[in-house]
């Protein structure tokens, strides 16, 4: 049993024992919210976290109190080692689970099993093939959706993260829980967040309320689910569903105040906030032979109270704030 001392704990009280690592910035397809067209300025080769890295840094992390580890991305999947990776860090007393865009799940449907993996996530922004291609900008519908029922099939418990832009995909709302009529799954409607360049503004952010009013009036019936503790999400379930659903409003109903979550990026640097817009190396000093701890516990102890410090909504509308913040796909969503 850790000591309670002996875990991250930031000024507020908060404990943080969930641990995101990008495997990755690179990705396999061109979600609009997330990345420009061209791609983003990628990390040099050199500066990613080698696979042993990754192992030794998350090792620290778990014997400082992480229980549970979410590789995400850009495309966790796309690294040539992800296999191996995820077979190290299956070694470790944590829950490991995953983060894709589900292109590549199908190869590594094996590799998920003989590490544990229970959970996965995979987004899925449309169920329209057409406008799958205009978010993503790759003709990959069918892939992913085949590859999410595969999952199922083979016994996982897969959640579906669908990122709702007002006037693109908030009608598709009611189909998306159509779905979990007969699909034990649970679609998690997201909050379009801001990030540098990728043109958000609040009026495109379909709110918890809205998504609420669609549904009510579509279903009599909507069961307001129990939430695990530090959920980010508030979930429901249709009387005689399968699958739920669920709300993530981390813009308009921010979860920060049980935040228990740090994430590193592929590139070795721990950023204690999605909003935030610093972040500190931890792989310079690691590959320095230097004790990286106190650096882990300064960053966490720094971080502030709400949404990287912008406490009020409309902060997010000076883009001179949140602009500094880098893409989704760089941070490691
Ligand atoms: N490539 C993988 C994927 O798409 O699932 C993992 C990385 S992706 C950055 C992780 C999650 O972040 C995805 O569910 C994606 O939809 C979400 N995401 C990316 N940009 C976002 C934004 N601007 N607002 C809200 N969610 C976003
Ligand atoms: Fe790639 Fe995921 Fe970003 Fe889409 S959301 S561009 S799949 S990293």
């Amino acid at each position: 049993m850790k000591k309670d001392s002996d875990i991250l704990t930031d000024s507020f009280g908060r404990k943080h024992q969930y641990l995101r690592i990008s495997l990755t910035d690179r990705c396999n397809l061109r979600c609009t919210y997330c990345m420009p067209e061209e791609g983003i300025q990628l990390a040099p080769r050199s500066s990613i976290m080698s696979y042993g890295e990754i192992y030794s840094i998350a090792r620290l992390f778990v014997k400082h109190g992480v229980t549970k580890i979410r590789l995400t991305g850009g495309e966790p999947l796309v690294r040539k080692d992800a296999g191996i990776i995820l077979e190290k860090l299956a070694l470790l007393p944590a829950e490991l689970t995953i983060t894709t865009n589900g292109i590549l799940a199908d190869k590594h449907i094996d590799t998920f099993r003989t590490c544990r993996i229970k959970k996965i996530n995979v987004s899925l922004d449309s169920l329209c093939p057409e406008k799958f291609l205009q978010i993503t900008r790759r003709h990959s519908f069918n892939k992913v959706y085949g590859n999410i029922l595969s999952l199922i099939k083979e016994g996982f418990n897969v959640k579906i993260n669908v990122v709702l832009v007002r006037g693109f995909n908030d009608n598709e709302i009611i189909d998306f829980v159509k779905l979990t009529k007969e699909l034990p799954v649970c679609v998690r409607f997201i909050e379009f967040m801001p990030f540098d360049g990728n043109r958000w503004n609040l009026d495109k952010i379909v709110s918890f309320e809205q998504i609420l009013k669609q549904v009510n009036a579509r279903y009599p019936e909507v069961i307001r689910l129990a939430d695990a503790a530090n959920d980010t999400s508030e979930n429901y379930q249709i009387k005689g569903h399968r699958g739920s659903f669920a709300v993530i409003s981390s813009v308009t109903r921010p979860f920060c105040g049980g935040c228990n979550r740090i994430r590193l990026t592929a590139n070795g640097h721990l950023k204690n906030c999605l909003f935030s817009s610093t972040e500190t190396d931890l792989l310079t000093p690691f590959r320095e032979g230097k004790d990286i701890e106190p650096i882990i516990r300064n960053t966490v102890l720094a971080k502030k109270k709400i949404r990287g410090g912008m406490e009020e909504i409309k902060q997010l509308k000076d883009p001179a704030l949140h602009s500094k913040n880098r893409s989704m796909t760089s941070i490691g969503g």
